[in-house]
């Protein structure tokens, strides 16, 4: 077999038919390095025809034209990239739950392989499309490095608990890909009338907020192998020692595409784990495999990954005991998205998040905490880092998101510090700790002469 079946999971209990095989593309949006993809082409071997489809949800949890954008960007490279393997790419519209099974059914496909997904509204999807589908639905973990579903069976409580069962996967998983081979059944044998996809259609279907417009960031899993490429080359070598340093450009950029799977995480791994770049490359490697596995273990366990009841009780204890202390500060939702509060630091975080669909790894974290100190309650707090981390960033919507707004809110995956006003026992963060860190006047200027233009 080319996928270790360790990564394959079947969602229903339906019999396989000989009809065509449906790889329904979603959290894994290219066609390198691709998991469910090269299982599909296994199952469709030399015989069966294998499509591969992608449903746009024309609205999505809020969603904006930014996100969308990067999105439609990088699929039409994958239809461009499959045409050349002969692969057809079929682009749905619609409720994926209904819209799958009705292309299956039109197809007479014999098997849909989809991709592994933990954050609720992929799994409903999923299961509806599992429940009315009459053949199997199979999903395979391209996203991870070590299968979410095998890592661990429960809620890790940390990066610690998760660390020595990651380590111990690593040398059964870390795998170099197989190359996908090119479909040799073509289009009329296949029997479908496969149009290829209007994308000016596709993006005047869209019902988003456009007022969040695009960013120049290439799109595209050649763009991100090219992304990746440079920063194994030029500066993972100085990740260890700069990466707090929003100043320094010294992080690797990859989460959007990792976000959209235009880029492997595994295809970033084995980079990594061949530039013999030493600490730099064990630094990287812990935020890329360890952090971010982690992030997945917590939306697949924890139903409520996105609000407070996801925290740990002593959490929510220490938040609820100064739930009534006086706030410094106090702003609404709309200040902190204009960038309207009286710490100029904050507001070049956000301006920087506004003005470019990033904000530092570093940042996040401080801004994220200042808006727990800044809230009226650590309710209001969390839905304002989640909404604006959503609404702008463009790797949002993600289960590192999810976790990183809960570790700054609700202290997730951390343990408790010293006791502060507003804080309780969640760790502080203060404008003096980023001074000792990196040149912070430096920092807000960039954004300030960003913001004038
Ligand atoms: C409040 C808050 C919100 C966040 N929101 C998101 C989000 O919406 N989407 C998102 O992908 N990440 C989020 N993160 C995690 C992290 O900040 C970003 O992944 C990282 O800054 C992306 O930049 P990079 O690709 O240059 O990271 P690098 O430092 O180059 O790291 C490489 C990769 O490792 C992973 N990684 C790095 N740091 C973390 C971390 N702390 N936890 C989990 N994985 C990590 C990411 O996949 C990242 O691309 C958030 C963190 C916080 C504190």
């Amino acid at each position: 077999m080319l996928v270790n079946e360790k990564r394959i999971h079947t969602l229903n209990g339906a019999s396989a038919g000989s009809g065509p095989v449906v790889y329904w593309m979603s959290r894994e949006q290219r066609v390198a390095d691709n998991w469910g993809l090269l299982h599909a082409r296994e199952l469709a071997g030399g015989t069966r025809p294998l499509v591969v489809a992608f449903c746009l949800v024309p609205g999505f949890l809020g969603a904006t034209l930014r996100q969308y954008d990067f999105m439609l960007r990088g699929l039409e490279a994958v239809e461009a990239e499959l045409a050349r393997l002969s692969i057809p790419f079929v682009m749905l519209t619609g409720d994926p739950g209904r819209e799958i099974p009705g292309l299956a059914a039109r197809l007479g496909a014999g098997v849909v392989v989809t991709d592994f997904d933990p954050l609720r509204i992929k799994q409903a999807w999923q299961g509806d499309t599992a429940g009315s589908l009459g053949v199997p639905l199979i999903e395979v973990d391209g996203h991870n490095v070590i299968p979410a579903r095998q890592v661990s069976a429960k809620q890790e409580y940390a990066a610690r608990t998760i660390r020595p069962k990651i380590h111990r996967l690593f040398g059964e998983y870390l795998e170099e890909f197989p190359e996908l081979t090119p479909q040799r059944i073509t289009d009329p044998e296949l029997g479908l009338e496969l149009a290829p996809v209007d994308w000016r259609a596709v993006r005047g279907s869209l019902r988003v907020d456009e007022s969040v417009g695009p960013v120049a960031l290439p799109a595209g899993e050649a763009a991100g192998r090219a992304a990746l490429d440079r920063f194994i080359a030029e500066r993972v070598e100085g990740y260890a020692g700069d990466r707090n340093d929003p100043n320094a450009d010294a992080t690797s950029r990859l989460s959007a595409y990792f976000h959209f799977g235009q880029l492997a995480p595994q295809r970033a791994a084995l980079a990594a784990a061949a530039s013999g770049r030493g600490e730099g490359q064990e630094a990287f490697l812990e935020e890329l495999v360890v952090r971010r596995e982690l992030s997945d273990n917590f939306c697949l366990h924890n139903p409520h990954y996105d609000s407070l009841r996801g925290a740990a009780p002593w959490a929510l204890k220490t938040l609820d005991e100064h739930r009534h202390d006086p706030r410094p500060h106090l702003y609404s939702h709309e200040q902190f998205d204009a960038a309207r509060t009286h710490s100029r630091l904050w507001n070049a975080a956000q301006t920087q998040l506004r003005a470019s669909g990033y904000m530092h790894g570093y940042m996040r974290m401080y801004w994220a905490k200042k808006i727990l100190e800044w809230s009226a309650t650590p309710e209001e707090a969390l839905e304002t880092v989640l909404a604006l981390n959503d609404r702008y960033q463009l790797d949002g919507r993600d289960p590192n998101g999810y976790v990183g707004a809960l570790w700054s809110v609700a202290g997730l995956h951390d343990r408790a510090w010293k006791t502060r006003p507003v804080y309780g026992s969640i760790r502080y963060m203060n404008e003096n700790g980023c001074r000792r860190k990196f040149d912070v006047d430096a920092y807000c200027e960039r954004w300030e002469a960003a913001e004038r233009g």
